[in-house]
């Protein structure tokens, strides 16, 4: 019985109203990140919205060296020496507009849950970090993004 009440822990429908929330969802970097990743992005963010929850894009493209820095203090487990890391367009990470990432297990399972059901509906084939080992619950990627990143930069329809 815990995701009704992890749905009213997130919902904040008078954020949703606010500046704040608007110049939230203009802070990651979309330059460069695939056609898809941004679809989702943009999708779940309404799909959010509509049930009340207020999500934002903390990171999509993000350059080597930063993801350099991530990966020399294990915040990442991609090294971006192969020239090859989610973040490079593949990915988006997304968080709670109030919380960030401070969302208990229960509260993050309702928001993986509706992630899939975004992903499934418009055939993006995203993958949660929800799901790993290595918990990244705030982490979307395309499935195939190695083979995907290998072809960058990709057409823009
Ligand atoms: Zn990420």
């Amino acid at each position: 019985m815990g995701l009704p009440l992890a749905l009213a822990a997130l919902v904040d429908r008078p954020f949703l109203e606010t500046e704040r929330y608007a110049e939230q969802q203009r802070r990651a970097v979309r330059e460069g990140a695939h056609p898809k990743v941004l679809k989702f992005t943009d999708a779940f963010v309404r799909r959010c919205k509509r049930v009340g929850i207020p999500m934002f894009a903390h990171c999509i493209v993000r350059g080597a060296a930063h993801q350099a820095e991530l990966f020399r203090t294990g915040m990442s487990k991609d090294s971006p020496d192969d020239g090859l890391w989610p973040h490079r367009g593949c990915a988006v990470d997304l968080i709670h507009s109030v919380k960030g990432w401070n969302l208990n297990s229960e509260e993050w399972r309702l928001i993986g849950h509706l992630g899939k059901e975004v992903s499934d509906q418009m055939g993006l084939s995203m993958e949660w970090g929800g799901d790993w080992k290595f918990y990244d619950p705030a982490h979307w990627q395309l499935r195939k993004w190695r083979d995907l990143a290998r072809e960058y930069p990709w057409p823009t329809k």
